[in-house]
């Protein structure tokens, strides 16, 4: 008798006690593994090029060193007329630059420099900027040995997230940024669905991990969204100092492909929760 309690305490009972606190811990229904479909197409096999310095095969690359073809003048439309050479190009007081494409939902790698010799300080050193759909700027600074504040700094999102560390390099150096955006999304009478999401890694370092974006990332005034079209095009601030960058490139992102790949989400899409 106590050999047959002992079975079904160990049997039955502890088991279903783990089920049940395994589901509340998750707090929500879960997939059973065999339920996982595999997606029907195999990944695209892509050359993602040499580690830290290769272009992937499948990017869009829009500054090779060699010249500013894929960019024009932010100002007038006209040509973009940063300086170009030794394989770089460097703000020179003519204007921002944007690209003559447009770009939605991307991946962004961008390498950048800030002057050798340092002049100024806060945001007055080595400051110029990525803004996503020319709205949303990730914060290009000096910021090494440069306290300012820090949602400012190297990698924030223009006065709305800090970076989660400092990982600027020294003056002249190059560094890089690897970006993930998802741009916002409207709904017919041009409310904000979705905000925009970034993910930035500083020189290969985590600094932003997912975070939503409030709006518009104007220093002097309230973040707000205006509907705006998917693809917007990229623009590169010239805040009055000499930042050089190099070997930029991107990933057009493609959420239809990211739902592909996820048919367990594809499913739970197609089939409502009760609740
Ligand atoms: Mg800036």
């Amino acid at each position: 008798m106590k050999h047959r309690i002992k079975l079904w305490l160990h049997g039955v009972l502890v088991p279903a006690l783990l089920v049940t606190l395994s589901l509340a811990s998750r707090g929500a229904s879960f997939t059973p593994y065999e339920e996982i479909p595999s997606p029907k197409d195999a990944p695209k096999v892509i050359d993602p090029g040499p580690p830290g310095v290769g272009v992937p095969s499948d990017a869009i690359q829009l500054f090779d060193g060699l010249d500013l073809s894929k960019w024009k003048s932010g100002k007038d439309g006209g040509e973009a007329k940063w300086i170009v050479k030794d394989g770089y190009a460097e703000v020179n007081g003519t204007g921002d630059v944007v690209t003559k494409d447009s770009f939605g939902d991307c991946q962004l790698h961008i390498e950048w420099a800030a002057p050798a010799e340092v002049k100024g300080e806060g945001q007055g050193r080595g400051n110029s900027g990525v803004y996503f759909q020319g709205r949303y700027e990730v914060q290009v600074l000096d910021s090494y040995n440069n306290p300012n504040y820090y949602h400012g700094q190297a990698g924030g999102i223009s006065k709305q997230l800090a970076p989660l560390v400092n990982a600027c390099g020294k003056p002249g150096a190059w560094q890089s940024y690897d970006i993930i955006f998802h741009a916002p999304r409207f709904d017919e009478e041009g409310k904000l669905a979705k905000a925009a999401t970034f993910t930035v890694l500083h020189n290969g370092v985590l600094i932003q991990d997912h975070v939503e974006v409030l709006g518009t990332t104007d220093h002097a005034a309230t973040p707000k969204y205006t509907a705006h079209p998917l693809k917007q095009p990229l623009r590169l601030q010239d805040h009055g100092n000499p930042v050089r960058y190099r070997n930029i490139w991107i990933r057009p992102l493609n959420e239809k492909q990211f739902v592909e790949r996820q048919p367990h989400v594809q499913a739970a899409q197609a089939t409502p929760a009760k609740h």
